[in-house]
């Protein structure tokens, strides 16, 4: 059993999902001294945090720490580096709370353009200020979003309703994905002079600590307003206070400090309104935040699928799908084997666009391939993990004329329990974000999603056969719910593979087999 320790008020979906998963001993403790709890708790397998600060001295008191997942996507409290150093993966869940950020960043330009908070403050004190509160609109305005990543973006794509110029700045993201989002591209500083409002969505890091300062802040138009619900290292505070010294009507916005805690705040002189750091603060964001997390965490352990790993130099652009599709190609020829097989070689294919990801694949294939495997290992130590099993793990070049788009092909040959050598091999592609398997050893052009529970049978081709075991799977209870059904003319074999509602039992499938006198017969969950 791993042991999980949530440390915070997460929402318990993430505690539920794990425990319904098994595998894992989860405890949650709202509110605990964590740095205590990690020294009670050495043998702690994985952390599930919000904002709580993760330091050197923590995770080194921690020796079974293996990973960290941050339910939210800043991890600027964590010491990743410091995590890397003693081989703890930490992931984040970015997307999670996107669109609670955007909507806060929206309710806050709103609030501030109609005075709402100090109008209701007005009111409520039996006072009739209708003058004082002349507000202005967001239609026709100029809005500057820096940072167009996940928030970034929603906040774009809120923000069109109101017809307002929008104008992006981040270096990372393509023309023609700011020209979808109708985000015009320009420099920082052209971005700040032109907007009556800026929003930053930039994460903090060496790069962006201290971006927004004097030159910037100082070139902002009378009366614009300035966002900030990223975070606030991004932001040199003294030189936001020089320019609104400068220029008194600038307006500040902001929901981030350098502590979350109780106490004064060193901005609120120069804050029109100040949150207590609301952004991802909705009942939907921690809701999701919370499942992804668990489903994160059991990815990783049981399919090495590391995408979301935040601290290893994982090339940008890997589709978690690619790492779900090797995993499966992989299982898929273990249980093609046999239980009783073990795999001596592993030959991998990648081709197109997967290429530059083949060290990446290479951890969801080895999960599949051993159970006690550590998917935190790198390329190094899981071919010398492989190696200790007798398992030699290959990437092959690749037939470049098959001009497949990317695709994975794993072949791998094992010894037998009649120590003859056994060879399975199974290609994979994902097509519009949906896996397929497209060959099991000679049959080709499958294109069969791997997804609920399957049977497959290989027979020697003659009519009637389908129909026998679909009857068959019929007096069973189940219900089919896709089916191929290619043969190979070379050896006169036809592959039936069969969809189901439910997992079929092995009784049901080792009676399948002999009414049909199947070569192979074998059942798989995916
Ligand atoms: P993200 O990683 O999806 O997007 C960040 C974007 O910034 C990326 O597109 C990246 O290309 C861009 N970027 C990086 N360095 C840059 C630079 N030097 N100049 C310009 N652009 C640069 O992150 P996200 O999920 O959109 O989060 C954005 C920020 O919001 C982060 O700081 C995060 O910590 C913060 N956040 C705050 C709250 C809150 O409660 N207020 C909640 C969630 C996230």
């Amino acid at each position: 059993m791993k042991k999980v320790i949530i440390p915070t008020a997460l929402d318990s979906i993430a505690k539920d999902t794990l425990e319904k998963h098994g595998g894992y001993v989860v405890i949650q403790l709202p509110k605990c001294d964590l740095a205590q709890v990690l020294r009670d708790n050495p043998d702690t397998h994985a952390l599930i945090v919000r904002s709580e600060k993760v330091d050197a001295a923590m995770l080194d008191s921690c020796p079974g720490l293996k990973v960290i997942v941050r339910a939210g996507a800043g991890y600027n409290t964590i010491d990743i580096r410091h995590a890397r150093k003693n081989g703890i993966d930490v992931m984040n869940t970015p997307g999670a709370n996107s669109n609670a950020v955007a909507e806060e960043v929206i309710a806050l330009l709103l609030a501030d353009a109609r005075h709402l908070v100090p109008a209701d403050a007005s009111c409520r004190a039996g006072k009739w200020e209708k003058s004082s509160f002349m507000g202005r609109e967001l239609s026709g305005k100029t809005i500057g979003i820096v940072g167009l990543g996940h928030i970034g973006q929603l906040v774009a794509k809120r923000l069109a309703g109101f017809e307002v110029k929008l104008l992006g700045y981040d270096p990372f993201i393509s023309a023609d994905k700011a020209q979808s989002l109708g985000v015009t591209l320009t420099t920082l500083p052209e971005l700040f002079a032109a907007a009556d409002a800026v929003t930053l969505h930039l994460p903090e890091n060496d790069e962006t600590r201290g971006m927004i300062g004097t030159s910037l802040l100082g070139a902002m138009k009378p009366g614009a307003t300035l966002v900030n619900c990223a975070r606030a290292g991004i932001l040199d505070e003294a030189a936001l206070r020089a320019a609104k010294a400068a220029n008194p009507t600038l307006r500040f916005l902001n929901d981030v400090y350098a502590k979350d805690a109780e106490g004064p705040k060193s901005i609120a002189d120069v804050a029109d309104i100040m949150l207590p750091h609301l952004g991802a603060s909705t009942h939907e964001s921690n809701h999701k935040a919370a499942l992804l997390a668990a489903q994160e965490l059991i990815d990783r352990d049981d399919k090495g699928i590391t995408s979301a790993v935040v601290n290893r130099d994982i090339p940008a652009g890997l589709d978690p799908a690619f790492a779900r599709l090797a995993n499966i190609v992989a299982r898929l020829c273990r249980v093609l084997l046999g239980e009783a097989a073990s795999p001596r070689l592993v030959e991998a294919r990648i081709y197109g666009e997967l290429k530059p990801f083949s060290d990446w694949l290479l951890t969801p294939v080895a999960a599949a391939l051993a159970p006690d495997y550590d998917t935190s290992l790198d390329r190094r130590h899981t071919l010398a993990f492989l190696a200790e099993k007798g398992i030699d793990y290959l990437d092959r070049p690749v037939d470049e004329t098959k001009k497949y788009t990317s695709s994975f092909t794993l072949d791998i040959t094992a010894n037998t329990a009649a120590r003859t050598l056994a060879k399975a091999s199974v290609r994979g592609t994902v097509e519009e974000g949906n896996l397929l398997i497209s060959r099991i050893n000679d049959f080709d052009k499958l294109y069969v999603e791997p997804s609920g529970p399957f049977v497959a049978f290989t027979y020697d081709d003659r009519p009637g056969v389908l129909g026998r075991i679909a009857a068959t799977l019929a007096e069973a209870g189940h219900n089919i719910e896709d089916v191929r059904n290619p043969h190979s003319p070379s050896d006169n074999t036809s592959l039936a593979l069969l969809k189901l509602d439910k997992p079929a039992s092995d009784e049901l499938v080792a009676k399948i087999a002999a009414l049909i006198s199947s070569r192979h017969a074998l059942h798989i969950v995916f």
